[in-house]
């Protein structure tokens, strides 16, 4: 939780971390859903809707963190900010009840799932992720990509083994109808739909640290999906997270890190 300073005069004021969805899909575009979790309303809100909301008072950028928050006088504070200062969060009690919204990677990478995994390649590369939500038209997760699964289905299609070479003879060209030369066969395009694990869990922004790692441990898996009320993901939580925050809260010094587990 982080607590902005008085503003002229007045009491401190409260700000919520913005979290932001990116959904890559399958023509290239790119689409941003910018939520942050409203403790009047009780659910997240889209940085629109607070721009709208009288309540309002600013946006905040933090240069250290490069995060940006919705500044308000809602009269509560959030805890889903992850601070720059590498001290945050260090404690000698271990709190399972906290919310997970406090941990969990707010700032998500996405794709739909007709984006092609030599793309997705490219995300998690760049990005520095090992997985990722798939989200059908209105942002909720379908599946979950991992780096495992673009291997995977690279090794399956035959891309770590040389192909057979094959020689075409005129006497075999008539018969097709091509001209002589080289020819490349079209590789089957492979998109997320086929190499995702299809979502059967997900975990709902007010749920608690505990009944997250419970439900981890529980399904077997390393990464889950956090959904705001209307089903839209606004952040994914790793089991990575959940281990940062047990040692800070154990108080071993933790650093942020930019990697998302
Ligand atoms: S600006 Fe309004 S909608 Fe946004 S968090 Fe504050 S009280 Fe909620």
């Amino acid at each position: 939780m982080t607590t902005l300073g008085p503003i002229d005069g007045e009491h401190p004021i409260p700000h919520h971390a913005i979290r932001s969805a990116r959904i890559f899909g399958g023509d290239g575009g790119e689409s941003e859903v910018a939520t942050v979790y409203c403790p009047l309303k009780e659910r997240s809100a889209t940085v629109t809707e607070c721009e709208s909301c009288r309540r309002f008072h600013a946006l905040h950028f933090d240069a250290p963190s490069r995060k940006t928050s919705v500044v308000c006088h809602s009269g509560h504070a959030t805890s889903d900010t992850e601070s720059a200062d590498p001290l945050a969060g260090v404690s000698e009690h271990v709190n399972p009840a906290a919310p997970l919204a406090g941990i969990m990677t707010r700032d998500v990478i996405c794709v739909r799932p007709e984006v092609p995994v030599d793309e997705i390649a490219a995300l998690l590369v760049r990005h520095e992720i090992s997985g990722m939500p798939v989200v059908d038209a209105d942002g909720k997760p379908v599946g979950m990509v991992s780096r495992a699964d673009v291997i995977r289905a690279a090794h399956e299609r035959g891309d770590t083994e040389e192909s057979e070479r094959v020689t075409l003879h005129p006497a075999d060209v008539v018969p097709l109808d091509i001209e002589q030369g080289f020819y490349v066969y079209e590789p089957v395009k492979v998109t997320a739909r086929d190499v995702m694990t299809p979502v059967v869990v997900q975990l709902h922004e007010s749920a608690t640290i505990r009944q997250a790692a419970a439900l981890m441990a529980y399904e077997g898996v390393h990464r889950l999906p956090v959904v705001s009320d209307d089903g839209r993901v606004v952040g994914i939580l790793s089991s990575l997270d959940v281990l940062r925050w047990f040692g800070r809260s154990c108080g071993y010094l933790i650093p942020p890190t930019r990697k998302r587990g």
